[in-house]
């Protein structure tokens, strides 16, 4: 059922506060109809995590700055060229260099690949870290980050991903798109963001996946950074940056 413009208009101008961790009853409203519109207009999406965290990892590094279907070729690129991640450990770091050409930046990605194998060898012992799944998800991302290279939306994808740990990837789209709907402050770190969104869904990994991919599809065709196509958007009932330059 439809909700009353006086309604909207009291979720539409909630903005959780940076010093919160805590959701209001009203932050929380308004987050579920978020969340209720994104999974209307995008969804439903269903988490399948895939059990494999060192290639979701590896996956990850190489996804930056690239599209989906390049990482994925490059991904298929490396595996060919090196059948196991302790192959690409032994590897000259040129010859890693080569097989993930394809996907940019490869003299950054390749010794970066080859650092962060090595150090879960070193730290491990084995070229396993589903360890981290016995872990509190903070805990766990935490780990990750200590990995040289590794930031706070990497080791969330990770977990989220191929773990299922209700962790919320905060990359430039969810980012962009929750602050202009008023869900997180603007000046705040990535993790505050992160963590701001995970306490308004809670400990759900299922809704975390949905949330994530189904903003980041609005972000890409709707509340794009630059122009947002607010006039279509399903959000606007909802939306800070709406009410507030556009209203
Ligand atoms: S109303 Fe505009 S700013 Fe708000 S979510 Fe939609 S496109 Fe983005």
């Amino acid at each position: 059922m439809e909700r009353s413009s006086r309604h909207s208009d009291k979720l539409k101008n909630t903005t959780m506060r940076d010093s919160d961790l805590h959701p209001t009853d009203e932050e929380q409203e308004k987050f579920d109809e978020i969340e209720r519109l994104l999974d209307a207009t995008y969804g439903p999406r269903i988490l399948r995590a895939n059990g494999d965290p060192v290639s979701e990892l590896v996956g990850t590094i190489l996804s930056q700055n690239t599209s989906d279907v390049n990482t994925a070729r490059t991904f298929a690129s490396l595996r060919e060229e090196f059948p196991s991640w302790e192959d690409v450990i032994e590897a000259d770091t040129a010859d890693v260099r080569d097989a993930i050409r394809m996907g940019g930046l490869s003299n950054i990605k390749a010794p970066r690949i080859q650092k962060v194998l090595k150090a879960i060898l070193d730290e491990c012992g084995a070229l396993d870290i589903s360890f981290l799944q016995s872990m509190e998800p903070a805990e766990a991302q935490a780990w990750l980050t200590n990995l040289d290279g590794i930031g706070p939306k990497t080791a969330a994808c990770v977990l989220l991903f191929s773990l299922g740990m209700p962790v919320m990837p905060v990359d430039t789209h969810v980012g962009r798109v929750m602050t202009r709907l008023g869900v997180v402050p603007d000046r705040t770190s990535t993790l505050r963001k992160e963590r701001i969104i995970e306490s308004l869904i809670g400990d759900d990994a299922h809704r975390m996946y949905a949330v994530h991919v189904e903003t980041i599809t609005h972000g890409r065709q709707i509340c794009r950074a630059q122009k947002p196509r607010c006039e279509i958007c399903p959000l606007q009932s909802v939306c800070t940056y709406y009410q507030e330059r556009i209203a």
